[in-house]
Formats: C-alpha cells, sequence, structure tokens
C-alpha cells in the first residue's frame, strides 16, 4: 500500500483516527493504494476546537502576514507539482496531462488568494449627513469547512481554502473518501508552510464525518461540491443549523454547433469537452444539439475523432483518456449505456468492452456516442458522468434553447458559431453558469467566480475570485460623528 492507513491533520498535528477504513484503489491497476478513515464526530468536534481556538489569533495576524502563507504554499505545491500531479492520476485515473492542469489551478487559486490584502478593502463615505462618516469594512467570520468530490481531488479545496484562511478564518477540509490521497499530500505541504495549530485542518471520512460538521455550533459556514442530491441534504441542513452555504452541484451540459461553426477548431473542442477526464468532469459537453445541416458532417467527424482517442493508463504520456474513478462509477455508466439503448437511442460508439493491454483490473470505458437521442430520453436528462455523448438533431436555435432550459441543470453550456449575433443571444439566454462561446470546457479562472445556476448550485457567492472573499467575510457597517 504505497501511501498507508491515512491520517487527519488537526491542531497542527497529524493524527490516527478510530473510525473505519475503506480501501483507496488505483482506477487503471485495481491495487490498493491507501486505506481512508471514516472519522466519528468525536474527532469532527476536535477539529472544530481546534480551528475555533486558533482562530482569535489568526484573525489579528495582518492580511499582509496571512498573505505571506500563501506565497510559502506556492513554493511548495511548484517543488512538489510533478509528484502530486501522479499522486492524482494513482488515485483517480487521470491522464498526467489533465493531473497536471489541475494543479496548476490549485496554484492559481492560491495566487489570487495572495492579493488578500487588497480584496479584503473595505470602502467609506464622508459626509453622509452634516459631519457624519460611513465605512464598511470586511472581517473574518470564523471557522468553514468544504465537503469535496472526487473528480478534482487535489483542485477543488482550493477554489475556497486559500481564500478563506488568507481572509483570517480558519479551516477543515473533509476530501472525497473515493480520492483522498492527494489532499492528504497538500497537507503536508501545509505542514511544512507553518501555518499556526489550527488554522487548516484535515478530517477524513464521509456522510457521518459531513454531518457532524453540518450541525456543530461553531462552524460557521460550508462549502460543497458534488452531486446535486448530496448538494441539496448539505445547503439545507447547512441553513437549519443557521450556517452559510455555498454548494456546487452536478450537471448536463450541452454544446450547441451552428451551421456556421468551424468544424475544424469545434470537433476537437467538443472531442476533449466530452471524453477528457473520462467525463467526470462538471464542466464536461454531455450533449450535442445539432442545428441543421451540420448535424450529419458533424455526427461523422466526431465518431471519427473519438474513435482515435488513446485509452489507456494515465501516467503513460501516451494515455488520452483513462479508467473511470471505480467499480460502482463503471457499473453506473454501463447502466445508462443499455437504458440509452432501451429507450431507443442509436449507439454509434461503442465503449463497451474496451481492452487495454497490461490493465484487465482498471475500470476502463472508452468513447461511447449515442446518435437520435430525444430530450425525453433519461441519457439526455441525467448526470451520467462518464465518457457517453449524446447527440441531438434540432431545427434551429430556438429549439436547441428550448432544450437547454428544459433541462434541470444550469452549470455549463457552449455555442460554436461564426455569428456575433447568435452568440449575444446565446449568453444573454441561456440560464447556465458557465457559457463557452467556440470554447467546449468554460472554465472560469481563479479570478472569476465558478458559475452554476438552477439545480446545478445552491447558494448566492460562490467559489473563487471576489466571490469567495464575500463568502468568507462579514461586512460590518461603521457610522461615526466626532463631538
Ligand atoms: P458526491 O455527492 O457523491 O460526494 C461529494 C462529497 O459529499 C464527498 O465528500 C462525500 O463524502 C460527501 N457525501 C456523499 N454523500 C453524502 C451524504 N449523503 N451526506 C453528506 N455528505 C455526503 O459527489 P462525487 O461523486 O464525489 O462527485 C461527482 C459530482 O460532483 C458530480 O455530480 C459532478 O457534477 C459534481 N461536481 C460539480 C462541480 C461544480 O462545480 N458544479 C465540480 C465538480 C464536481
Amino acid at each position: 500500500m504505497e501511501y498507508g492507513i491515512l491520517r487527519n491533520y488537526v491542531d497542527g498535528e497529524w493524527v490516527a483516527s478510530s473510525g473505519e477504513t475503506l480501501e483507496v484503489d488505483n482506477p487503471a491497476t485495481g491495487e490498493v493504494i491507501a486505506r481512508v478513515p471514516l472519522s466519528t464526530p468525536e474527532e469532527v468536534a476536535q477539529a472544530v476546537a481546534a480551528a475555533k481556538a486558533a482562530f482569535e489569533e489568526w484573525r489579528e495576524t495582518p492580511p499582509l502576514v496571512r498573505a505571506r502563507y500563501m506565497f510559502r504554499l506556492k513554493g511548495l505545491m511548484e517543488e512538489h507539482f510533478e509528484d502530486l500531479a501522479r499522486t492524482i492520476v494513482k488515485e483517480h485515473g487521470k491522464t498526467i496531462d489533465e493531473a497536471r492542469g489541475e494543479m496548476r489551478r490549485a496554484i492559481e487559486n492560491v495566487e489570487v488568494a495572495m492579493a488578500v490584502p487588497s480584496l479584503m478593502m473595505g470602502y467609506n463615505a464622508e459626509d453622509i449627513a452634516e459631519g457624519i462618516d460611513e465605512e464598511a469594512v470586511l472581517q473574518p467570520v470564523g471557522v468553514f469547512c468544504c465537503v469535496a468530490p472526487f473528480n478534482f481531488p487535489a483542485m477543488v479545496p482550493f477554489w475556497f481554502l486559500p481564500y478563506a484562511v488568507a481572509c483570517g478564518n480558519t479551516y477543515i477540509v473533509k476530501p472525497s473518501e473515493v480520492c483522498p490521497v492527494s489532499q492528504n499530500r497538500l497537507f503536508e505541504l501545509m505542514d511544512e508552510v507553518d501555518f499556526p495549530p489550527g488554522v487548516v485542518n484535515l478530517v477524513n471520512g464521509s456522510k457521518e464525518t459531513v454531518d457532524a460538521l453540518l450541525t456543530h455550533p461553531d462552524v460557521a459556514g460550508v462549502s460543497f461540491v458534488g452531486s446535486t442530491p448530496v448538494a441539496k441534504h448539505i445547503y439545507s441542513t447547512a441553513a437549519a443549523h443557521g450556517k452559510r452555504a455555498q454548494c456546487q452541484a452536478g450537471a448536463k451540459n450541452c454544446l450547441v454547433v451552428m451551421p456556421d461553426a468551424v468544424l475544424d477548431r469545434a470537433v476537437p473542442n467538443i472531442i476533449s469537452s466530452a471524453f477528457g477526464t473520462a467525463g467526470q468532469r462538471c464542466l464536461a459537453g454531455a450533449l450535442v444539439l445539432a442545428v441543421g445541416e451540420v448535424y450529419e458532417p458533424l455526427k461523422a467527424r466526431l465518431v471519427d475523432a473519438a474513435s482515435r482517442i488513446k485509452v489507456g493508463y494515465g501516467l503513460d504520456e501516451a494515455t488520452q483518456m483513462g479508467p473511470v474513478v471505480s467499480k460502482k462509477a463503471l457499473d453506473r455508466i454501463l447502466g445508462y449505456i443499455e437504458k440509452g439503448l432501451e429507450e431507443g437511442a442509436e449507439l454509434i460508439l461503442d465503449g463497451r468492452g474496451v481492452q487495454v493491454e497490461g490493465y484487465p483490473n482498471g475500470y476502463f470505458v472508452g468513447p461511447t456516442i449515442f446518435d437520435r437521442v430525444r430530450p425525453e430520453m433519461t441519457i439526455a436528462r441525467e448526470e451520467i458522468f462518464g465518457p457517453v455523448l449524446g447527440i441531438i438533431p434540432v431545427a434551429d436555435f430556438d429549439e436547441a434553447l428550448g432544450i437547454i432550459e428544459g433541462i434541470p441543470y444550469g452549470n455549463a453550456a457552449s455555442l460554436f458559431t461564426s455569428s456575433g449575433k447568435w452568440a449575444r443571444e446565446f449568453k444573454y439566454r441561456v440560464k447556465c453558469g458557465n457559457i463557452g462561446i467556440n470554447i467546449g470546457i468554460a472554465a472560469p479562472i481563479a479570478s472569476f467566480p465558478f458559475g452554476g445556476m438552477k439545480d446545478s448550485f445552491f447558494g448566492d457567492l460562490h467559489g473563487q475570485g471576489r466571490d469567495a472573499i464575500q463568502f468568507f467575510t462579514d461586512r460590518k457597517v461603521v457610522i461615526t460623528r466626532w463631538f
């Protein structure tokens, strides 16, 4: 077991959990690489107590000094970049290049949070009445936590933690129990950064651990990223316990292709959107809405390009698509392929039964494309979260927008066109939080909020950028008169 039994990081110390443990395996080899403990409510309470105790002194630490911890963290993340990327591949299965991209975005969030002395500035007005001035100051709130998904195991907590901590809050990360290893490795770096004990804490676990965080009176707020049913549970439980919450959830993203799209550029973009990270991205394109006469040529080119994708072990630099994360995920995806066939969609590229030489135990499913998908089909409505793309032929732009409107999710949508008019209509009308124009994966950089609407987001302030600063601070208003 390369990474052994994982531990929690609480109050500046690595501590063993008394909870039962689950296996963490490498999805390409099936080999067990670690065991992750399911921490108990008592262990959660110890982490919250440590974070609460650390808060008073940390909030009094000047923002400029807090930012210096971020500089040190960035330096260590750069130094260990390749090793962390390889760890992500081993626990998750994505390709090494995809893992490098994930690490880069995690670091970018640390870089943006370094600007906290400016980002946390308040504002003021003189003479709101005669001789009276008013100011708004941004103050940290207390203890925050993050509940993270498996699909970007190193990056997602970094949409939140750097901002929370730079703003003067203290923090607890509960990584995905499916892929907990890279986050645990990142906490080894945070230990080296030498944050004051209790400022950053790591508690491994699953539902019981999360519920203990959500109901603890000393936790001020939670940032959740994961599936929609769990997001609803987190949002309502947090609200019932008086906490602020931001819950980024599931997705079913459409890629609309107009007849005037530049197909040479659009096709590689669509392919990487649908099949990158084996379709396990909340920004993955799940449905192509092919408008008018673009349908036939587009379909042929998509099948041709997808069938050339080299499936294999992510650590092999030549691999273009890795396995899916687990046997459970593989079974779910195969179940959706069956469902698509039952409901009458045409399977024009079948990824089932793909064999990868040297990796007989891996959870591999190749790129899969369904044609003649209809909006009411299960495979058009539910999140598959695997390398399965559906094509829906549509008559015109308005029909495409109607289909997007009918999908309960609102995470992302893309339009491929040469027309500024269609592009403007699309970004104006579509109710999705991340819009791509000739961009298949509309992933916001760290200084912008990560959008999401409808059943893809519960809350108002998003992760990353200025939204994060708002989420992790209170605005206090001071009105002053001197005699
Ligand atoms: P998941 O909902 O199964 O798990 C997410 C986290 O919630 C994990 O830490 C898990 O331990 C915890 N959890 C699971 N069930 C729980 C319960 N009943 N009560 C309390 N906590 C619980 O999600 P996943 O499979 O890890 O991740 C994939 C999902 O995440 C997909 O739906 C994907 O679209 C979504 N996602 C969304 C975004 C976004 O920004 N909108 C980004 C990445 C992933």
